[in-house]
């Protein structure tokens, strides 16, 4: 395959502090992968095809940490309850339903055309507890050429009757889902995905401990999310002193292998103990503030390095879009400044970073346009520009973000391959 060519407008983030602006320039992909981004096309490369998006805004794909398919058909019902009452009330009978195959392919096919409108070119995603219909998803996952991990929840206490497995189905049905999908795909893995410490008995999280080494398996999970929550899981789990402890005590928390959802609410002990272990923490601030979930501090974590990125958690989250996600997570930094002085607001430039290159480490080499990243990247259609007053590209990107207005999102591309809308 010759490389290809794109010649536009770049924006991207090599490091949390400063937007890259490169206008007029060339991105040299060969195999899926940037070869370089460049002013002047190099001569061995002139006259080669090239992809001409001159007027365009060019960005890397948006990586989403934590979302759940099955939950996108309720994105926008159910927040005047918290977390567990929602789960019972709204979640729970609504995966039950995924043991239908028909319910499922609709559903999931309906969430993966709007995951691809959404410009999210990398999703890490949890499916229900059901083996056939966790299978399909990750079927049309990888037939939509969109790159991520898909996930068979495990749940085996503390769920309606409808919607809890018994512990040896649970470990069987994930045997099962990984014979057939590990090693199937190149853009596409299974992970095992306990849905949390409250809905996973003791053995079963062992157990699950022991697979995840077995065949050196990534994991996704929920922790600290809400203050009832925290305080149910001390109450499973009396011998443990922290809810990241319990995942500790079963080997769930595997070196940049493990993504945790919210941790709005680690003690001291949990956020040195998850830096050490290199978790990535996936911030989702529309779910944190839909639920009243809390404010996580995300500056704190910043400080200490800890591995981060953003996700949309539909559907505690009501747009599954991560650029909503990326002007949540400026707001809830604000308003977290306002009682924490100490703590820094985070920037546009952080924000995107973290939907971007932060996340996409979890993915391989993925979110940025430095050279041996994957080519994966979106166009953006810029509105016409009034001359008399002109905007910068960082200027035309926050807006952008800003207006969350996917229908300006004119194509998408994963490892240099164009992506059609998903059927
Ligand atoms: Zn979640």
């Amino acid at each position: 395959m010759p490389p290809l060519i794109v010649f536009g407008n770049f924006i991207f983030t090599a490091d949390p502090q400063t937007f890259v602006c490169k206008e007029h320039a060339y991105l040299v992909i060969e195999n899926g992968i940037v070869l370089q981004l460049v002013d002047e096309l190099p001569e061995r490369f002139l006259g080669l095809p090239v992809l001409d998006y001159s007027k365009d805004l060019i960005i890397p794909g948006f990586c989403d940490l934590h979302t759940h398919a099955p939950q996108y058909v309720q994105c926008g019902l159910g927040y005047d309850e918290e977390l567990i009452p929602w789960l019972m009330k709204y979640t729970f009978p609504l995966e039950s339903r995924f043991s239908d195959l028909e319910f499922a392919e609709g559903c999931y096919r309906e969430f993966l055309r709007a995951l691809w409108r959404s410009g999210t070119t990398r999703a890490s995603v949890f499916g229900t507890m059901h083996l056939d219909t966790t299978l399909m998803l990750y079927d049309l996952f990888a037939h939509s050429g969109l790159g991520g991990f898909i996930g068979k929840v495990n749940m085996d206490r503390n769920s309606i009757p409808e919607l809890t497995e018994t512990t040896e189905d649970s470990l069987r049905d994930t045997e099962k889902f990984l014979s057939r999908t590990l090693g199937r795909n190149d853009l596409v893995a299974p992970i095992l995905t306990p849905r949390f410490v409250p809905s996973t008995t003791r053995e079963l999280m062992r157990e699950l401990g022991h697979i995840a080494d077995t065949y050196n398996l990534p994991i996704q999970s929920h922790v600290s999310e809400n203050r009832a929550e925290v305080a149910w899981v001390r109450e499973l789990h009396p011998e443990i002193e922290t809810f990241s402890e319990v995942y500790e005590a079963y080997g769930l928390l595997r070196p940049e292998k493990t993504i945790l959802a919210h941790a709005i609410y680690l003690t001291e002990k949990e956020r040195v103990l998850l830096t050490e272990r290199k978790i990535f923490l996936a911030h989702c601030p529309l779910s944190n503030i839909n639920m009243r979930s809390g404010i996580m501090p995300l500056r704190d974590y910043m400080n200490r390095d800890m591995r981060l990125g953003i996700g949309s958690d539909v559907a505690g989250s009501h747009r599954l879009d991560i650029m909503s996600s990326i002007s949540g997570c400026c707001q809830q930094s604000n308003l977290r400044f306002l009682d924490h002085q100490e703590e820094i607001p985070v920037t546009l430039s952080e924000a995107f970073y973290l939907a971007t290159k932060g996340g996409g480490k979890f993915f391989g080499r993925v979110g940025s346009f430095e050279t041996g990243y994957d080519a994966d990247f979106l166009v953006i259609g810029l509105e016409k520009e009034n001359p008399m007053l002109p905007r910068t590209l960082e200027e035309k990107l926050s807006q952008f973000l800003y207006s969350a207005d996917t229908s300006r999102i004119m194509k998408r591309f994963v490892r240099g391959r164009e992506i059609a809308c998903p059927t």
